[in-house]
């Protein structure tokens, strides 16, 4: 069969209309390939216009090959942060080890860093064009039968879909709504905050990584716009800060690093006027399953690996490959759900296969665990063992067999 006449047999099957709810990196993702073959796709965002915010995200290994196969990799690259490698630093910005992109490729510094908005956006920019967008509304409620889901939105619109994916990242309320009770929190005990201040001549091209005790410890990235990306991460057992306001936050960070020398003191001036600020506790997500009826999970929904793993994005644009290459395969969506769940398992596996130790042993609370860490950098950092030593830290980017479904493109 040619391959317009298996396409056009898979645009006659598969004319079903679908809801995507999220309009991130894995709603879009799942959109730009569903809109293109033929499905009547809506995608509804809470966030009143497209999000751009967030900061630098690494897209690795099958993530790097899908984008590849969206004609999108180049315009990925010529966005890239241009961050030369990683550097482990001390008080006073002595290098403890570097790990250098020249040198090792994919390593703390992935070869393909972008900003979380950009990413987003360049599925998003073209997508719009095919698929119906819809910001400011969310779901309410969602009616179940055999044919599909009569879906109550926030706005007062109900409307009937013969699917429904769920991409609203890691704190969705539809997955609350529609999975009660079936879904568990891995807590990797780490707060985190990211944001952007003014960046400084000396700031350089590599990011600088530097921890002190007390489980504390912050990393400095290079900006394409002039700015540094701040990265602060404290190692504590979670009180849900994720739920509280951004003043009590961003006082919270305030207070914990207000004795500290490095570059905490020009990071702690420009915290009250930062207006990009992202906040979260870093925790997992546990699903047993990703559908159910005409309901399916992706991406942080469904699993969320937490940027520790370094392939959230990753995993979000292989996810939506994935779900889509398998809707376009056949007209029963059980079958296709239990197809993406069948790729996907063994790949979320490996990114959410980061032991509990490792968070621990990056951010040390006593001066004899900051000695051990640094001692343990300044060997990794030497030649004969830096690829081994960041590919051991590392989730396996490839860890998925990329199915060829023939999609339109
Ligand atoms: C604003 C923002 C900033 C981020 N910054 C970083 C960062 O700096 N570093 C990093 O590693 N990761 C960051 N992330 C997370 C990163 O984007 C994801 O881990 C990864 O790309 C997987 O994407 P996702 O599409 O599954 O989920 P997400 O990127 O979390 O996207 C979920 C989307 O769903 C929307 N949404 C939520 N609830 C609903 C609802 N009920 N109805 C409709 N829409 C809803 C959200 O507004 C969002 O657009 C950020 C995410 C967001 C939303």
């Amino acid at each position: 069969m040619s391959a317009s006449h298996l396409n056009q047999t898979k645009t006659e099957m598969s004319r079903k209309n679908i809801l995507i709810t999220g309009a991130s990196v894995g709603g879009n993702t799942v959109a730009w390939w569903l809109s293109r073959q033929g499905f009547d796709v809506t995608v509804v965002e809470r966030a009143d216009s497209f999000r751009d915010g967030g900061q630098n995200v690494d897209v690795r290994g099958a993530g790097r090959e899908v984008l590849r196969r969206m004609g999108l990799e180049q315009q990925a690259m010529e966005l890239t942060t241009g961050e030369s490698g990683t550097d482990w630093v001390d008080e006073e910005n002595r290098v403890i080890a570097r790990f250098a992109v020249e040198d090792i490729g994919d390593g703390p510094t992935s070869e393909l860093e972008i900003m979380r908005g950009d990413i987003s956006r360049i599925i998003y920019e073209p997508t719009q064009q095919k698929a119906r967008y819809r910001f400011g509304d969310h779901i309410v409620k969602v009616d179940e039968d055999k044919t599909g889901s009569l879906v109550t939105f926030k706005s007062g619109i109900a409307e009937r879909y013969d699917v429904l994916v769920v991409a609203e990242g890691v704190g969705s309320s539809t997955r609350a709504l529609l999975f009660p009770g079936e879904y568990k929190m891995r807590y990797l005990d780490l707060t985190i905050a990211y944001f952007s201040i003014p960046g400084k001549e000396n700031d350089g091209k590599f990011a600088r990584q530097y921890n002190t005790t007390g489980g504390r410890g912050a990393t400095l990235k290079p900006g394409s716009d002039g700015n540094i990306r701040v990265y602060m991460g404290i190692h504590k057992v979670s009180e849900e800060e994720q739920k509280w306001g951004t003043e009590r936050q961003k006082q919270f960070l305030l207070d914990k690093f207000a004795h500290d020398g490095w570059e905490f003191p020009r990071i702690l001036k420009e915290i009250p006027k930062v207006q990009d600020f992202y906040f979260d506790v870093m925790r997992q997500v546990k699903m047993d399953r990703w559908s159910a009826g005409s309901v399916v999970l992706t991406g942080d929904a469904a699993w969320c690996a937490t940027p520790l793993s370094g392939i959230g994005t990753t995993l979000a644009i292989v996810g939506g490959y994935v779900l889509a290459g398998e809707l376009s395969k056949t007209d029963d969506h059980v079958a296709a759900f239990a197809a993406y769940e069948r790729i996907m398992r063994p790949f979320v596996k490996e990114g959410q296969g980061l032991p509990k130790i490792v968070p621990r042993l990056l951010w040390p609370h006593t001066r004899l665990g900051l000695a051990f860490l640094r001692t343990v950098m300044r060997l990794a950092g030497t030649r004969a063992v830096r690829k081994i030593f960041s590919t051991l830290f590392l989730r396996d980017s490839k860890k998925v067999e990329l199915p060829d479904y023939n999609l339109n493109t």
